[in-house]
């Protein structure tokens, strides 16, 4: 296994598991409630982390969170061919593989 993504923000380690786990990539949390032990450990060794559990999915992941982190402010969009909502990271349908499409909404 290896370390893919950690941060103090769980809802951001809670994304980044999201998007890998959507995009087929076997991930697993570590220190996911350590946050309740804080006070008798420093708070950045609680950080939530999130680890690939394949080791050759490694670079596939990082180019992944890289990606979604660049865009984590744009919003969700829907497929037009079969009505899911995908991350704005993806550039295609995670479900259908269809080419994203800007919607009139
Ligand atoms: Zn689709």
């Amino acid at each position: 296994m290896k370390l893919i993504y950690t941060h103090e923000n769980r809802f951001l380690v809670g994304n980044a598991h999201n998007i890998l786990e959507q995009a087929g990539i076997r991930v697993v949390w570590k220190n996911e409630f350590a946050s309740s032990a804080i006070g008798e450990i420093s708070p950045f060794d609680t950080w939530p982390e999130l680890w690939v559990i394949d080791d050759s999915d490694y670079e596939q992941a990082m180019q992944i969170i890289s990606t979604a982190l660049s865009a984590t402010n744009a919003p969700e969009w829907t497929c037009g061919s079969c009505n899911e909502n995908n991350d704005a990271a993806f550039e295609t349908c995670w479900n259908c593989q269809a080419e994203k499409q800007e919607t009139t909404q």
